[in-house]
């Protein structure tokens, strides 16, 4: 009887089993910071931190394998990585994040609508995406938010 392993979560895992020591060091350094956007030379200097520094080439090539396999994405808009928080989904899906630019946390959103609206959007335009559409919303978080407003809100306006 054949088989299948059609569970994409199963699929995933695979994934991460099957990297090498290295990819799987750089993955360990993204997941230990969730909701962080990590450069690759914030990966570096705690790769460096925690044991034998690697060579720069060789984090950029475990950030473009991990990317490829749908492990970690790419924040353009912070020149940093950030490990996937949907690993069922599979690579290169569509994916929305809200990125704090203060605290440089970000939230991946598992929102199908956003995704199936600009699918849409796209064929209304006649418009041909290259790969998942990603979205990116730059702002401020919530803790941020908190933390900078002295709790009596709009307290700093002397309107
Ligand atoms: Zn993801
Ligand atoms: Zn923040």
């Amino acid at each position: 009887m054949e088989r299948r392993t059609r569970d994409e979560a199963g699929r995933a895992a695979c994934a991460a089993g099957s990297l090498t020591p290295a990819r799987q060091r750089v993955l360990a350094v993204l997941q230990a910071q969730p909701q962080r956007v990590l450069g690759a030379y914030d990966i570096l200097e705690i790769l460096a931190a925690t044991g034998s520094r690697p060579a720069p080439m060789s984090v950029y090539r475990a950030l473009e394998h991990l990317m490829g396999v749908g492990l970690v994405h790419r924040i353009a808009s912070l020149n940093g990585f950030v490990a996937c928080h949907a690993g069922d989904r599979g690579a290169g899906h569509a994916a929305q994040f809200l990125i704090c630019r203060a605290c440089r946390t970000v939230i991946e959103l598992d929102g199908p609508g956003v995704a199936h609206a600009l699918e849409e959007a796209c064929g209304a335009a006649r418009f041909v995406p290259e790969g998942a559409a990603v979205v990116e919303v730059t702002g401020v978080c919530r803790g941020c938010r908190e933390t900078q407003g002295d709790g009596d809100g709009g307290a700093s306006c002397r309107h």
